[in-house]
């Protein structure tokens, strides 16, 4: 695969896709932080034969990190991105400095009620309004595309959705199932920071999250007794602290007082200098709420 084109300026890139879009080209979209793997490449993956011009971006945000956050931190190497984004088939590598995005102070920016108030929201409070923010700015350089996410990140993903949804960006969110190393742990550029001790550790995450699917496969109707299974498994783990462990409708991210449906279980776990995050669909099976919904209700009082 050959090496992608590499763009470090707006105007340079908003000429590349226009050029593409106005000889009826479509463009796909990755936007990504950088210190890529094979969870990133699946995302450039899907998107390429559906793209007359994949982009895929590398941009280390810093409206997304709290004061205290791993910002500076954060692992790059970008001689291997341009590796991998060749080998996954994109064509061009938008890579622009701080200065470039934000040449200066940001007062303008988007926040999106609702979906992105509960769980990385109460955790990370400024953090999905610094997302939404950097993707509507991308998405206004980038322009009409198709744009390509993780459900590994599934509250980003469906904060992302209502944004484009609100504002009517002329752009297509597709969500991309995770990828997982094959002991189950979620393939992340934050799995850098794991000790051995706690790599070792930390598919515990995926185990408790399997846990909780199977108590709802065995018909549980009851969130606490879906949350009390991933728990005892989450729990068990001394390397790890529990940030949260939740089980919540995959459509709006509510807490459901009785499960149906489709859901999300959701799991947020620390191990050391790591915030480890992670997800699993799971659906109520048919028939597990025939006796409740036979039962008549009483009427509100
Ligand atoms: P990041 O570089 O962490 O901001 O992630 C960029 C994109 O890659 C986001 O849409 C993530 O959800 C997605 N992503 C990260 N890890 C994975 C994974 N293990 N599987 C699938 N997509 C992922």
């Amino acid at each position: 695969m050959s090496s992608p084109q590499v763009i470090d300026t707006v105007a340079a890139l908003r000429a590349r896709t226009d050029e593409i879009r106005v000889g009826g080209g479509i463009v796909g979209f990755v936007p990504t932080m950088g210190y890529l793997h094979d969870g990133h490449a699946s995302l450039m993956r899907a998107a390429r034969p559906n793209a007359d011009l994949l982009v895929a971006s590398i941009f280390v945000n810093p409206l997304q990190f709290a004061a205290h956050e791993d910002l500076g931190a954060y692992p790059r190497d970008l001689k291997g991105d341009t590796a991998l984004a060749g080998r996954a088939g994109v064509d061009v590598l938008f890579v622009p400095s701080r200065e470039e995005m934000y040449p200066r102070p940001v007062v303008t920016t988007v926040t999106v009620g609702e979906v992105s108030e509960g769980f990385e929201g109460v955790s990370r409070p400024t953090h999905f309004a610094g997302v939404a923010t950097v993707v509507a700015k991308l998405f206004s350089i980038v322009g009409p595309c198709r744009a390509h996410f993780g459900e590994k990140d599934f509250q980003q993903l469906a904060v992302i959705k209502r944004m484009v949804d609100d504002l009517s960006m002329p752009v297509e969110v597709v969500g991309e199932p995770t990828v997982r190393e094959p002991d189950g742990l979620a393939m992340s550029s934050r799995n850098a920071y794991l000790t051995p001790a706690e790599r070792s550790a930390a598919p515990v995450v995926h185990r408790a999250l399997l846990a909780g699917s199977e108590v709802v496969h065995g018909g549980a109707t009851d969130p606490a007794v879906v949350r009390d299974a991933m728990s005892e498994v989450a729990e068990a783990e001394p390397l790890g602290a529990v940030d949260y462990l939740a089980v919540v409708d995959a459509s709006d991210f509510s807490v459901p007082d009785r499960l149906r449906g489709d859901l999300r279980l959701l799991a947020a776990v620390r191990f050391g200098k790591a915030r480890l995050i992670d997800n699993l669909g799971v659906t109520v099976p048919d028939g597990m709420h025939r006796n409740e919904k036979e039962t008549p209700r009483c009427a509100d009082a």
